[in-house]
C-alpha cells in the first residue's frame, strides 16, 4: 500500500515538476520576444533624505507588459532571465533607459538601477554603463548601481576590481537588501559601498520585532561610521519612519514616501511637498 502511495506521490511530483519546467520554458520564449517587441517599461520609486527633507533620487524598477498575462512582476521573470542569460540584454536596456529618463530630472536627483550578479560579472558590463552615461549625457555621480550579496559571494578580487572600475567612472554603488544574507557585516568592511539599503524585513511588521530595531540601529551606526549613506527600505507608516529615523538611518524608501510611478508622473510628484513629513520636523539641534 505504502508502495503505491509512494509511486503516486512520485507521479504527482513528476507532474508538478513538468508543469513548472513548462511554465519556465514559456516565460523564456516570451522573454526573448519581449526584448525584441519592447514590452518592458520602467517605473520609479522615490527615496528621501532626512537631512535634506526632500526626494534625493528614484529607484528604477522594471515592469513587463505581457500581451496576454498583463503586467508581470519582476520576481516572476527575473530568475528565468538570469538562468537564460537574457538578463544581460534586459539589464543593459534598463540602464540605458533609466539614464535617459533621469537626465530630464533636476540635477540634484539621482537614479538607482538594480544590477543582477550575472550582469555585473558580464564582460560587457563596464562598457554598458559607460555607454548608457555617454548616450544619455547623465553625470556619472547621478547614477547608483544596486547590487546584492549574491554578487559578493563570487571571487573577492574580481568583484573588488569591478567595483573600483565602476567608481573610477564616477558612478556610485549601493548594497541592496542588506541583512537577509549572512556574514553581511564583513561586506561593509570589505567593499567600498556608497550606500547600504537595509532590507524591508527589518522595517515592517510582522518581522520588525524589538531585535530588528537593534539591528537597524547597529547597521546605521556602522554604515555611517564607514562613510556610507544608510537607507531603510519598505517604510509604509509614519510610526516606522519615526523609528527608523531614531535608529540613525539617513534616508528612506517605501510606500509612505511614494509608490513606484511612471516617468511622466515624476515632474508633478516633485512639485508636491511630501505631506507626511510636515508632522515630523527635525528635532532641534543640541545647544540651539
Ligand atoms: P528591490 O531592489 O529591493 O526593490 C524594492 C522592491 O520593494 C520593489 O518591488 C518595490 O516596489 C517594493 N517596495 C518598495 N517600497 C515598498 C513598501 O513600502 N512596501 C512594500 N510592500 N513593497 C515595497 P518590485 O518592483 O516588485 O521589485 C522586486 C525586486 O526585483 C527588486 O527588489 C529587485 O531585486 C528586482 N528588480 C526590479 N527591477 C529590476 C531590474 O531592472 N533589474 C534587476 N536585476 N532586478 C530588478
Ligand atoms: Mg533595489
Ligand atoms: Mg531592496
Ligand atoms: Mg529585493
Amino acid at each position: 500500500e505504502s508502495k503505491r502511495g509512494g509511486r503516486n506521490q512520485f507521479n504527482w511530483f513528476k507532474d508538478e515538476m513538468f508543469a513548472e519546467l513548462e511554465k519556465r520554458r514559456e516565460i523564456e520564449i516570451d522573454l526573448r520576444k519581449a526584448v525584441l517587441l519592447d514590452q518592458f517599461k520602467i517605473v520609479f520609486q522615490p527615496q528621501m533624505s532626512f537631512e535634506q527633507q526632500k526626494v534625493s533620487g528614484f529607484e528604477a524598477l522594471i515592469r513587463w507588459d505581457h500581451p496576454v498575462r498583463g503586467e508581470v512582476a519582476p520576481l516572476d521573470f527575473l530568475s528565468v532571465a538570469e538562468e537564460t542569460g537574457l538578463i544581460v540584454e534586459i539589464g543593459t536596456w534598463v540602464l540605458a533607459e533609466a539614464c535617459k529618463t533621469a537626465v530630464t530630472w533636476p540635477e540634484d536627483i539621482a537614479v538607482a538601477v538594480n544590477v543582477s550578479s550575472i550582469q555585473f560579472e558580464d564582460d560587457g558590463f563596464l562598457t554598458a554603463v559607460g555607454s548608457a552615461l555617454e548616450k544619455s549625457g547623465l553625470s556619472p555621480h547621478r547614477l547608483e548601481l544596486e547590487i546584492t550579496e549574491t554578487t559578493l559571494l563570487k571571487n573577492d578580487s574580481v568583484v573588488l576590481e569591478r567595483m573600483n572600475d565602476l567608481r573610477a567612472l564616477g558612478v556610485r554603488i549601493s548594497l541592496d537588501d542588506f541583512g537577509i544574507g549572512y556574514s553581511s557585516l564583513n561586506y561593509l568592511r570589505k567593499y567600498p559601498f556608497d550606500k547600504v539599503k537595509i532590507d524591508q524585513s527589518f522595517v515592517r511588521e510582522p518581522f520588525a520585532d524589538e531585535n530588528a530595531h537593534h539591528i537597524v540601529e547597529a547597521v546605521a551606526q556602522l554604515g555611517t561610521a564607514f562613510g556610507m549613506n544608510v537607507l531603510a527600505e519598505g517604510v509604509e507608516t509614519v510610526e516606522q519612519l519615526a523609528r527608523i529615523r531614531q535608529n540613525g538611518c539617513a534616508a528612506i524608501q517605501g510606500y509612505l514616501i511614494g509608490r513606484p510611478i511612471k516617468p511622466a508622473e515624476i515632474g508633478s510628484f516633485l512639485e508636491v511637498p511630501l505631506p507626511e513629513l510636515a508632522s515630523l520636523q527635525s528635532p532641534p539641534k543640541e545647544g540651539s
